[in-house]
This record gives C-alpha cells, sequence and structure tokens, in this order.
C-alpha cells in the first residue's frame, strides 16, 4: 500500500469514529429530554397531597421515578464518553488545593460507607499541596473510585485514600480490602462496559462505565492511571495529576 492510500483510510476511519460519536451524543441528548419528564411527572404525582394514593400506587411511582434516575446515570455516563472520546470537552483547569476535593466530596461518601459500616481514612498532611486541574473532573474521578472501593467491599472494612507528592505530580491510591480483581481481567478493566462478572451488574449495580470514564479524564489532565489487585484480598487504583500549569 502506498502511503497516499494509507492516509486516506486513516483520514476515512477518523471521519467515521467522529460520525460514531456525533451520534452517541445526540441521541443521549434526546433520550435526556423525555426521561426529565417521566422523573419530574412522577415526583408531581409521588408529592401530589390532594389525593392521596394508595400504597401500591406510591411504590410503583417510586419504581417509576429509581428506574428513570438510572437510565438517566447510564445515559449521562454515556454522554459523557462520546464527549470525551470526540474531543468535545475542554477541561476547566484552576489551581486549587488537593484537600478542598476531599471537603466536598468525603460527606456523600461517607453516608455512603456507613450502610457497611466502613470507615474511609484519608492522610491528611500532603492535601494541603495544590494541583492544576479542572474541579469538577477531579471530584468526578475520586467519587467514582471511591464508591467502586465501597461497593466492591465486604461490610466493616477500612477504604483508604493517600496522597503523595512526587516532582511535578500529586498521587493519589484509593485502597479497598473487597473481592478483587483476577489478574487476566486488569488489562480490560478500564475499557467501556467492562464488568468482571456478568453478573456484577445484578449483584452491584452499575454499568461498567465508571471506569472508563475515570481513566479519560485523567489522561487528559496528562495523568496515568493504574490499578494492583489480587482476588480475594483487595485492589489499589492510583491516578497522578499535575501540580502546575502544563506548558502546551
Ligand atoms: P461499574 O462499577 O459501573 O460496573 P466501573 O467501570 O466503575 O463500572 O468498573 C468496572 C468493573 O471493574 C466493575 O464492574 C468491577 O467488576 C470491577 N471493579 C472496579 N472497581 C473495583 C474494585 N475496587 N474492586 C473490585 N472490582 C472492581
Amino acid at each position: 500500500q502506498t502511503e497516499k492510500e494509507l492516509l486516506k483510510a486513516k483520514l476515512e476511519a477518523e471521519s467515521a469514529s467522529r460520525a460514531k460519536s456525533q451520534f452517541i451524543a445526540t441521541m443521549s441528548h434526546e433520550l435526556r429530554t423525555p426521561l426529565t419528564s417521566v422523573i419530574g411527572f412522577s415526583d408531581v404525582l409521588s408529592t401530589n397531597t390532594s389525593e392521596k394514593l394508595t400504597e401500591k400506587e406510591q411504590v410503583y411511582i417510586d419504581n417509576i421515578r429509581n428506574s428513570g434516575e438510572q437510565l438517566l446515570n447510564i445515559i449521562n455516563d454515556i454522554l459523557e464518553l462520546s464527549k470525551i472520546d470526540s474531543g468535545k470537552i475542554e477541561l476547566e483547569c484552576e489551581k486549587f488545593f488537593v484537600k478542598e476535593v476531599f471537603d466536598e466530596i468525603l460527606p456523600i461518601m461517607t453516608q455512603m460507607a456507613s450502610k457497611k459500616n466502613i470507615d474511609i481514612s484519608v492522610n491528611n498532611e500532603i492535601p494541603f499541596e495544590t494541583i492544576f486541574a479542572d474541579r469538577v473532573r477531579v471530584k468526578r474521578i475520586m467519587y467514582n473510585l471511591l464508591s467502586n472501593a465501597i461497593k466492591f467491599s465486604p461490610d466493616n472494612r477500612i477504604v483508604s485514600v493517600i496522597v503523595d507528592k512526587s516532582d511535578s505530580t500529586i498521587k493519589v491510591s484509593v485502597s479497598d480490602m473487597g473481592i478483587g480483581i483476577p489478574k487476566d481481567r486488569l488489562k480490560d478493566i478500564f475499557n467501556p462496559f467492562t464488568q468482571v462478572d456478568s453478573s456484577d451488574t445484578r449483584k452491584y449495580g452499575g454499568t461498567g462505565l465508571g471506569l472508563a470514564i475515570v481513566k479519560q479524564l485523567v489522561e487528559l489532565h496528562k495523568g496515568i492511571i493504574w490499578v494492583e489487585s489480587e482476588e480475594g484480598k483487595g485492589s489499589t487504583f492510583s491516578f497522578t495529576l499535575p501540580m502546575k500549569e502544563l506548558n502546551k
């Protein structure tokens, strides 16, 4: 094949991939509008005090609402991933203390963990360092990793977060004492829609999109992410973020 043919094939593949991302983005957006109505109106019905609902009706309405919200979460994840894939995400980076992210998300995570009597421990010396990153996205990364650590741990365990500084990056590690990940699955765990066990969706919920989003967001910040895990013992997910503005 000549160089020209190769280039042509590459451009065609890129254009097809862009069209696919655009289709997914548009479709997700279109699905969101009617779904918002479903959730909104089931809310109205459920809180409408003028007509008393029977117990059964209340259960049905709560089901509609919860399923609607679950579906909305999935659609939002697909939308976020397709935006990243098509290069449509612009990070809004600023300088802030790592600790601020923890202050914002720990109350929610602690509440989630307390349902399983899990303690979250954070080393508190280093988080006084600043990073240069997109605050909302860093929260998303931490939220996804911490909620997985809680979700895949049995009751009464500890989830620990360690923040380290090295040269120009901050390294964050989230460790759990949970079910762990088999060695042969470690390499595809960051691919979209990947779950270790196909029955995991039923057992633990989730879509297999969380880690794919985390990986893309870390890499958009020019960071790296990796996992160490042992089945039955637990997992540690680590990622790096830049401390200073990157030279373009
Ligand atoms: P989800 O949690 O929605 O299924 P993720 O992309 O966040 O999707 O995770 C993909 C899969 O990786 C999970 O279904 C689970 O099998 C595995 N996994 C992720 N985090 C952990 C963890 N901390 N411990 C054990 N397995 C994990």
